[in-house]
């Protein structure tokens, strides 16, 4: 298999020349398809550890995705993201002029060309935007999880503990992006063999990443921040489960605890549920979450720990499931970060008597992780939980 994968990085190189170099004599003129963004100016990009490609993405690169679906998605690529997709045109609504503004005056000092005020966002802007809004992300799990990018840049230390260089996936993090439900669909099929239209991670074994793909149509998402929001919910699932290397599923409330974590740290008014179809109705979404989980502790229905503990599939959780997935993650991720880096790194690593890694009894081993790292018990997780709700969250 070493043959294809050559031949394509050989390709992958002439069409990145063919694009950087004018014919000769021809004056360069201001192409169509220059990024409003950042003029694709090679030292600007660079200094940022950023491209617009081409590069290696799902089963092969961008540039055979491209010619295969007669598409040109626009294409970015961070020190830690690869993404790809259509970010069609989006007018800033005016109540939220002011936010974009403050957004995008932070970004100046690195991206010189950025507008004061734009009034509308087209696609390099959506597609830069989102990559700064990922690394933001990927920072934030370094933090949560007690590790930094430099933990993983020596590749002989990795070989040793058997990751790779992104949190320990071999390559980086992949978003794809459709505007319309059948192209995506189509990809699936044609990629992965799932013909779904709804939100998916994948892990794509064959070049040892986690990919993540969202259509606009079926999503009914037209709000910028609205595709970010799904975009960082669904990819805090797969930080999580690329950190020291996806070998066995994490259990399924903290799976989901992370992701509206993520999520809504990111803008709370947006919130993806990841469910099995029908399991529960999406439409009661409630606005305030910690109002309805103090509700929940109040009238003593929110479920704990113990229960938590024990459930195996996002078929388990019903709507206050994962209000309360959420609360419990963040009441140990900002009461207690330092004891939970260390509570998810040891449920991420652990090993078996032959040093293989070991994804059985995960709720034993959360119990004793509970025990050791943070000195509680289940029932004393529980009531210090149930307290800093009581404290904090208000009564409406
Ligand atoms: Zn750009």
């Amino acid at each position: 298999m070493k043959r294809p994968a050559l031949l394509l990085l050989v390709l992958g190189l002439v069409a990145a020349l063919a694009a950087q170099a004018p014919a000769q004599g021809e004056r360069p003129k201001r192409r169509k398809d220059r990024c409003t963004f950042c003029d694709h100016d090679p030292e600007v990009l660079a200094a940022n550890g950023m491209s617009h490609g081409p590069f290696p993405f799902a089963r092969t690169d961008s540039t055979r995705i491209a010619e295969q679906g007669l598409w040109r998605p626009t294409l970015l690529e961070t020190e830690h993201f690869r993404i790809l997709g259509d970010f069609p045109a989006w007018k800033i609504p005016m109540d939220e002029v002011k936010a974009y503004r403050a957004e995008l005056a932070a970004l100046r000092d690195r991206w010189p060309l950025v507008k004061e005020k734009p009034g509308t966002l087209d696609r390099w802007y959506r597609i830069h935007l989102l990559g700064e809004r990922l690394e933001a992300l990927y920072d934030r799990f370094c933090e949560l999880v007690g590790t930094s990018d430099e933990e993983f840049l020596d590749p002989a230390r990795n070989e040793q503990r058997g990751v790779g260089r992104y949190l320990g996936e071999k390559e980086k993090y992949e978003v794809m992006v459709f505007a319309e439900a059948s192209a995506y669909r189509e990809f699936m099929v044609d990629t992965w063999g799932l013909g779904y239209l709804k939100p998916q991670c994948w892990n794509n074994v064959d070049r040892d990443c986690m990919w993540f793909g969202v259509n606009l149509q079926t999503e009914d998402i037209h709000h910028d921040k609205h595709l970010a929001a799904v975009v960082v919910h669904n990819v805090a699932h797969n930080l999580l489960n690329g950190y020291m290397h996806y070998s066995y599923e994490m259990p399924v409330w903290i799976y989901t605890g992370i992701g509206h974590w993520a999520e809504r740290a990111f803008d709370d008014r947006f919130n993806t549920f990841c469910t099995i179809e029908g399991s529960f109705d999406v439409g009661k979404a409630a606005k305030d979450w910690a109002v309805q989980v103090r509700k929940l502790v109040e009238k003593d229905r929110a479920a704990s720990f113990a229960q938590f503990l024990r459930k195996k599939s996002l078929a388990e959780l019903d709507f206050p499931d994962h209000l309360v997935s959420w609360s419990k993650f963040q009441f140990l991720a900002e009461e207690h970060p330092q004891k939970m880096a260390a509570w998810l790194t040891r449920l991420k690593t652990r090993r078996d008597a032959r040093g293989m890694p070991d994804g059985r009894n995960l709720d034993a081993a959360q119990r004793a992780a509970f025990k050791d790292l943070f000195g509680w018990t289940l029932a004393q997780a529980e009531e210090a939980w149930r307290s800093w709700v009581l404290a904090t969250y208000p009564a409406q």
